[in-house]
């Protein structure tokens, strides 16, 4: 996963030791969007609020 510092830009390298992520070269922020932490939506989630949004377009159809 490469990402690019949202504070300047800069390509993000890997970090390596304890503390999984990037960080920046630069300004040393540390990414951890790439990680999959709750800021990002995963896959699944994205799927039940399809199938949610689907149920209730369906349970409105019924009626026209
Ligand atoms: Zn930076
Ligand atoms: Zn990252």
């Amino acid at each position: 996963m490469r990402c690019g510092c949202p504070q300047c830009g800069t390509y993000m390298i890997q970090s390596e030791g304890s503390e999984l992520g990037c960080v920046c070269p630069d300004c040393l922020y540390r990414c951890k969007a790439c990680l999959g932490t709750n800021t990002v939506i995963s896959r699944e989630q994205m799927l039940s609020m399809k199938k949610m949004a689907n149920d209730i377009r369906d349970s409105s159809k019924k009626e026209g």
